[in-house]
């Protein structure tokens, strides 16, 4: 019998909000593409990391609206704003309740109080965003008798990482533990180092899963695990290697950019050398602050 029944999975990804400004390059500073997941059953719905700003909310939102389900659950994999701000507004329109891990919960309040030093500055259209999101007990919820569990995972692009496992269709939706086509977010890795970002991978690879959808990715790839897993390895020990032969962060972000051509999402590379190489340059100020200046 196939365990996935009539359950199935699909993906969105929406375009980045309209670029802001420009890049030491001369191209445009655009950021990532973001993919949200909606798990199907026959009649009930969930979806994971609604985006951002009120375009993207309406445009998954229709997608979503096209699907003819009820939507009963929004994940959230991680906290950082660009994968829930807009969470509120899908949460709404469709009566769902949001779900995320007790440390999700604690970083979301984290990118709230961080909202009007970052993300308002580049963005409008960015609705409200209270942190309406509920731990479920065991980490567990299903979705018509099928499991869905949350799986921590630690530190990858931001602390208190998880993703959402789904045995039955051998899927880990994975937020942004995994990548896939898109320039990694290596900034809150400039303290600590990348090594709990590859145990964090260790553990997605440990669930075995046949399908990854990655936070981030290129919507012409496909979501093969082992290779979204290697690539993400991948990316992780070629910047360890750009970060002892290039000197200052435009070299590293030229030398990436030679090493991966089609990447999207300059602009988190872009972001990623200058906090890399700023908290390096200046071992004795306050990380966080230069990591946020690094965005803007
Ligand atoms: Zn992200």
């Amino acid at each position: 019998m196939n365990p996935a029944g009539n359950l199935s999975y699909d993906v969105f990804v929406n375009d980045p909000p309209p670029p802001d400004g420009f890049l030491p390059n001369g191209e445009p500073k655009r950021f990532s593409p973001m993919a949200s997941t909606m798990i199907c059953g026959s009649e009930d719905a969930v979806l994971t990391d609604p985006g951002l700003t009120e375009d993207q909310a309406l445009a998954l939102g229709d997608w979503v609206a096209g699907k003819g389900r009820n939507l009963t659950d929004i994940f959230i994999t991680h906290g950082h704003g660009d994968h829930w701000f807009a969470a509120g507004l899908l949460a709404e329109r469709f009566g769902a309740r949001v779900v995320a891990s007790a440390g999700t919960i604690t970083q979301m309040h984290g990118s709230v109080a961080a909202r009007p030093l970052l993300w308002d500055k580049m963005y409008t259209g960015i609705p409200p965003s209270p942190v309406t999101a509920v731990t479920v007990p065991g980490d567990r919820f299903t979705l018509e008798g099928h499991d869905l569990a949350i799986v921590e995972v630690g530190h990858a692009d931001s602390d208190d990482s998880s993703v959402l496992h789904v045995p039955d269709l051998d899927l880990v939706v994975a937020g942004d533990a995994i990548y896939n086509g898109v320039h990694m977010y290596l900034a809150q890795s400039a303290v600590g180092g990348f090594g709990p970002w590859r145990d964090a991978i260790g553990h997605v690879e440990a669930l075995a899963p046949r399908h990854i959808v990655a936070g981030h990715q290129n919507r012409r790839l496909d979501d093969d695990a082992a290779r979204t897993i290697a690539e993400t390895r991948h990316y992780l020990d070629d910047a360890e290697e750009l970060l002892r032969t290039e000197n200052t962060a435009a070299g590293f972000f030229n030398a990436k950019i030679a090493r991966y051509p089609s990447h999207l999402g300059r602009m988190i590379l872009w972001v990623s050398a200058s906090a890399l190489y700023g908290v390096r340059e200046h071992p004795a100020e306050n990380a966080a602050q230069i990591i946020l200046n690094s965005w803007l």
